[in-house]
């Protein structure tokens, strides 16, 4: 009798554990903080990726603006484990790949496996539910972050092959530089006009926030022949403004939408160990990040999550030997770190974000969040 108590009660203990494993944590019907209605489940997801940021960087978006920054907006917040599958260190391709497709990969692989097997992005997943789609860059548009949420390639410095993922890819809007892995290509195949019969605008001029954008076109900004210029030498706010402008087009539809919005380059000044390089970039990215929240409350329906790869140059806000009052910023290398680097979320299922995971259940958290 005692034994078969024993075993209902585990069977009953094991339905409870595996039930509630697989479900989210039931979102709050109102932000106590914002004071506002959120709903369940969002509508929208805006994924936001500072390349190389951790909490050094974040903090220098503090120190070295207003001594404030948009990152202080968020309630929920949680920590990520970046290893990739074949180094403690990963690169941005596996980092991208682990939050595109949920998946520990090998450094420098874009949206493919340990066996170079294509695997479903986000971004692909809810292009084919109906969502509107959008990839923004500071780098090229080829670049390993925002390849991985719309191209599978084996190696990350295929960026021609990448140009043209892009242009059979079911991204509505892009912007970011990169022009000649398409109009300059040793196949010599013109991808802009292909982008063209694919129902793109492409812009290889300017961004104008204020242009007409058709509901029923695509549209492509490619910027620049390679990255998009650093800050500190007079980029402006191309990602602001990008960004706003992907919103006001991708939002136009009624239809919800898909965005990854990466600042590229806080990683290439952590790796030029150049805090100057590294300050203007997290705080262009910062700005950016103010705009995206100001837009998510005022529409209610959508998630923000803003995370990092990984961590790029071991970097430290070290007192001055020993002057506390002057911050020294150091770099411990080159390349990146093994450092956790944190998760913000704001909006419908924020809260699921919370707590110390591996960076692939960035993919997993939000599917599940929108399949609720
Ligand atoms: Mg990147
Ligand atoms: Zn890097």
């Amino acid at each position: 009798m005692r034994s078969i108590i024993i075993t209902t009660f585990c069977i009953v203990l094991s339905l409870f554990v595996s039930c509630s494993s697989s479900t989210p944590v039931v979102e709050e019907i109102i932000d106590v903080v914002e004071g506002t209605p959120v709903k369940e489940r969002p509508i929208n997801v805006i994924l936001m990726i500072a390349d190389g940021t951790g909490l050094s960087q974040i903090s220098a978006s503090q120190f070295y603006n207003v001594n404030t920054s948009n990152y202080e907006r968020f309630r929920h917040i949680g920590l990520i484990k970046t290893s990739s599958s074949s180094d403690l260190i990963t690169d941005s391709a596996a980092g991208a790949t682990a939050f595109a497709s949920g998946i520990k990969t090998y450094n420098g692989a874009i949206g493919v496996d340990n066996d170079t097997i294509a695997k479903p992005t986000i971004l692909e997943q809810l292009d084919r539910k109906g969502y509107k789609t959008g990839v923004i860059a500071t780098s090229t548009i080829t670049h390993a972050t925002p390849a991985s949420f719309y191209a599978h390639v084996r190696y990350r410095k295929m960026e021609e092959e990448i140009a043209e993922a892009l242009t059979l890819s079911g991204v509505d809007f892009f912007a970011g530089g990169g022009l000649k892995y398409f109009n300059a290509r040793s196949d010599k195949k013109d991808l802009l006009s292909q982008l063209q019969t694919k129902g793109f605008e492409v812009e290889t001029n300017f961004l104008n926030t204020d242009a007409f954008l058709s509901p029923d076109k695509k549209y492509g900004f490619l910027l620049a022949e390679e990255g998009m210029p650093k800050m500190i030498d007079g980029r402006g706010p191309f990602l602001k403004n990008a960004t706003q402008l992907g919103i006001n087009h991708l939002s136009q539809n009624k239809q919800p939408f898909f965005m990854m919005i990466e600042g590229s380059q806080v990683d290439w000044g952590g790796h030029a160990n150049e805090a100057n390089y590294l300050i203007g970039e997290i705080i262009d990215f910062d700005d950016t990040l103010g705009y995206v929240l100001d837009y998510a409350k005022r529409d209610g329906n959508t998630l923000v999550v803003v995370t990092a790869d990984h961590e790029t140059g071991g970097f430290t806000l070290a007192s001055d030997d020993g002057n506390y009052n002057i911050i020294k910023p150091t770099f411990s290398t080159g390349g990146h770190s093994a450092t956790m680097v944190p998760v913000f979320a704001y909006g419908p299922g924020a809260k699921n974000f919370a707590g110390i995971y591996e960076n692939t259940e960035i993919y997993h958290k939000i599917t599940r969040i929108l399949n609720r």
